[in-house]
């Protein structure tokens, strides 16, 4: 058995404990998949108080692919500002809509790789969209997700990408669902990228625990 198995059950029993809220109804907690897919390409290099905001400033003004396809660049950049390259996301967010018009009718698609044909789509967007918009399993690696499993000595990669691959064949599919959740809340509240908590941390056996 791969000696980290022990270690990845322990360690999802304490977020677990950590973080209570049912995270198997994931999916099902009435987030649509269009403005999971909005809000994720605008958190790309932004915090995520700043991407709330500008969710909601969006979502006032343009609720459906129809109404956002149609909408000028420039009011969409004056509602996003300030996220991260905001004129060149106003401009993804139109093309992403006029792709779902024009080939899925306007909706969602829910597979891998209809959604990575979609302007704006990465892997992490796309993972997000299919675990918080579906329920489906998958497993969306973000700055969090990336930082965290290998300060566990989870994985040793470099990229968001190659810890996605090295995850999906370490961690037993039960868990892929709730991952990202869970991962999210530790690594803003404890796991910090900078100044991580680690006398507050009830996560055992962590290689890069300091005092
Ligand atoms: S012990 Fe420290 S570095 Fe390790 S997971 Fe906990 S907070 Fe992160």
């Amino acid at each position: 058995m791969d000696p980290r198995a022990n270690h990845m059950e322990a360690t999802f029993r304490a977020l677990r404990r950590l973080y209570p809220e049912d995270t198997t109804a994931l999916g099902n907690r009435g987030e649509e998949p269009f403005p999971v897919l909005i809000s994720t390409i605008l958190s790309q290099r932004t915090r995520d108080e700043v991407t709330e905001e500008a969710s909601r400033r969006l979502f006032a003004r343009y609720s459906t692919p129809e109404a956002m396809a149609r909408a000028s660049p420039r009011d969409l950049e004056r509602l996003i500002r300030p996220v991260g390259f905001y004129p060149t996301k106003a401009r993804r967010l139109i093309e992403a809509c006029h792709h779902l018009l024009e080939r899925h009718g306007g909706r969602v698609p829910d597979t891998l790789e209809e959604l990575l044909r979609v302007p704006g789509v990465g892997r992490k967007t796309a993972n997000c969209v299919l675990v918080y918009g579906f329920g489906q399993e998958a497993i969306p690696v973000d700055t969090h997700v990336h930082r965290i499993t290998n300060r566990l000595g989870w994985v040793k990669t470099r990229s968001p990408e190659e810890t996605e691959m090295a995850l999906a064949r370490l961690v037993p599919r039960r868990h892929w669902l709730p991952l990202n959740h869970l991962f999210v809340q530790f690594g803003r509240d404890i796991c910090r990228p900078i100044g991580p908590q680690c006398p507050r941390c009830p996560i055992a056996g962590c290689p890069s625990r300091r005092a």
